[in-house]
């Protein structure tokens, strides 16, 4: 393994890491040698086995960031220096009928409970003296406005915000806060999109790259950003889509 990618002797936490994206990503940390933790509200068994084939053990955590500051005292002492937030849920309503409800349960998530986990992870990672890198993940809706996704598109342009933020204020201590914005990827999330033969057939022909994202995109891009080869890419918000951005 090239040093220059290795993460051997770093602890991760990734959050969501269940299934689709977040799963992609603790396995391709833990391909590089990292001890992971796959943190989710539900069992991450089926990551952990992946990871127990390929390559290692991991560790399982669960948590609901339902409550945004769920993460406040789980970095204390525990050694991470790795943190990648992935949870995150949408709501499609459109601008004229999204409920307080959902917009405030679309805000936690996304947003505030991943300010929150960077907070705790920091305080600790600083009080410590400890280099380490956070990546969180955006959207092509950190960019662009999307449509009949309020609060998921405020809380994707907002993690974009905090990220650069974030990376202002760390990169002196050592810490690198950078992004990622999917395309369009095969996940359950966006089973709906890709079971509707029309909406499928829009998407991809407006894709250069001409196919779906894997969340294996994902997860190198993510192994790429904690890795020593990336100890100067901070405040980036990088877009992963197949050239859609490009268009
Ligand atoms: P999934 O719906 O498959 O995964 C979302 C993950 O977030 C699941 O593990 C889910 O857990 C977890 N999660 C949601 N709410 C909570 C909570 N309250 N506490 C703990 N975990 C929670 O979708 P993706 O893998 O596609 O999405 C992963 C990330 O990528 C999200 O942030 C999403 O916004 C982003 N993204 C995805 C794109 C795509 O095309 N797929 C495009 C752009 C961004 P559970 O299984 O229990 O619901």
């Amino acid at each position: 393994m090239s040093g220059l990618f290795s993460l051997e002797r770093h602890r991760a936490l990734v959050t969501g890491a269940n299934t689709g994206i977040g799963q992609a990503i603790a396995v391709a940390l833990a391909g590089q040698g990292a001890r992971v933790t796959c943190a989710g509200r539900r069992s991450c068994a089926e990551t952990l086995a992946a990871i127990a084939s390929a390559c290692g053990q991991a560790d399982e955590m669960l948590i609901d960031f339902a409550d945004p500051l769920a993460a406040r005292d789980i970095f204390a002492d525990a050694g991470y220096s790795l943190l990648v937030n992935n949870a995150g849920i949408i709501r499609r309503e459109d601008a004229v009928s999204h409920s307080e409800a959902d917009w405030d349960a679309v805000i936690d998530t996304n947003l505030k409970a991943v300010f929150f986990t960077c907070q705790a992870f920091g305080r600790e990672l600083i009080a410590r003296k400890q280099e380490g890198a956070i990546v969180n993940i955006a959207s092509l809706l950190s960019f662009q406005g999307g449509i009949r996704v309020p609060g998921y598109t405020a809380s994707k342009h907002g993690i974009a915000g905090i990220t650069k933020l974030l990376a202002n204020e760390w990169a002196p201590h050592g810490i690198t806060v950078n992004a990622i914005a999917p395309g369009y990827i095969a996940t359950n999330n966006t089973e709906a999109l890709r079971g509707d033969p029309e909406r499928s057939r829009q998407i991809l022909e407006r894709i250069p790259a001409g196919r779906w994202g894997r969340p294996e995109d994902i997860g190198g891009t993510a192994a790429y950003l904690c890795s020593p080869a990336a100890r100067y890419v901070t405040g980036t918000v990088l877009n992963v889509d197949g050239g859609w951005l490009a268009r």
